[in-house]
C-alpha cells in the first residue's frame, strides 16, 4: 500500500514536471499546431497542400539532404506538430528550381513536378517602395536574377511587372532584391496564398 502510494506521488511528480516543462509553451499554441507557411516561409517545390503535407512527410530529411543549395532547412521543436518537416526561408536562401528535391521524396509529399510548373507561392511587388516603381531609378535586379525572365517576370516601361500566370514563388528575386525599409521589409515578397488570376499584372 506504502509502495503504491510512493509510485503515485513519484507519477504526480512526473506529470507536474511535465506540465511545467510544457507551461512556456502554452501560450504559443498557435506556433505548436498552426502552419509555419507564410510570407518568405514556403514549401519546397511540388509540395501537397499544407493541411495534408505534415501527414504526408515523414521527416526523412532527403529532401534537405539533396538540395545543392542549402535552400530546405527542417523545422525545429518550436514548431510543434511541423517539427522535422521542410520549409525554404527566401530571403535567407532562395529555391533555385534545380528540382532534385522533388525526385527523392519518397512519400508524395513534395509531387514529381516540372520547374515550370512549381508554385510555392507569388511573387508581389510593393509599388510604394520599389525604386524601379517609384524613383527613376533604374533597378532591374529581380527581372535580371529571375529563373523564368521574360516568361514570370517582365518589364513594362523599364518597371518590372510579375506574370501571376507563371510566377513559381522560388523567391529569388526576393532573396537578390537589395532595399528594404526601416522595419527590414523588402519591396518585394513571396506570398504562399496568393490565388493567381489567370493574367499578368
Ligand atoms: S528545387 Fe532544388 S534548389 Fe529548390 S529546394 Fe528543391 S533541391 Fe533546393
Ligand atoms: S523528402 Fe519528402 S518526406 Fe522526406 S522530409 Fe522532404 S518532404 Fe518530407
Ligand atoms: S518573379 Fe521571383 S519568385 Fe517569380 S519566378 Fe521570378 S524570381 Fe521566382
Amino acid at each position: 500500500m506504502d509502495a503504491r502510494k510512493k509510485i503515485d506521488r513519484r507519477d504526480l511528480l512526473k506529470i507536474l514536471a511535465g506540465t511545467a516543462a510544457l507551461a512556456p509553451l502554452a501560450g504559443c499554441k498557435a506556433n505548436i499546431l498552426g502552419s509555419p507557411v507564410g510570407i518568405n516561409r514556403l514549401r519546397p517545390p511540388g509540395a501537397v497542400d499544407e493541411e495534408d503535407f505534415t501527414g504526408r512527410c515523414i521527416r526523412c530529411g532527403r529532401c534537405i539532404e539533396v538540395c545543392p543549395y542549402r535552400s530546405i532547412v527542417p523545422l525545429d521543436a518550436t514548431d510543434g506538430v511541423n517539427a522535422g518537416t521542410p520549409l525554404i526561408l527566401a530571403e535567407k536562401m532562395p529555391c533555385y528550381l534545380c528540382m532534385e528535391c522533388v525526385v527523392v521524396c519518397p512519400t508524395g509529399a513534395l509531387q514529381k513536378i516540372e520547374l515550370e510548373d512549381t508554385r510555392m507561392g507569388m511573387a508581389i511587388i510593393n509599388n510604394e517602395t520599389c525604386l524601379a516603381q517609384t524613383d527613376d531609378t533604374l533597378c532591374r535586379t529581380c527581372y535580371s536574377v529571375c529563373p523564368l525572365r521574360d516568361i514570370a517576370i517582365h518589364l513594362k516601361e523599364f518597371k518590372p511587372q510579375v506574370d501571376t500566370s507563371a510566377c513559381t514563388g522560388c523567391g529569388v528575386c526576393v532573396h537578390a532584391c537589395p532595399i528594404e525599409d526601416s522595419n527590414g521589409v523588402k519591396p518585394i515578397l513571396i506570398d504562399p496564398d496568393f490565388v493567381p488570376q489567370g493574367e499578368s499584372s
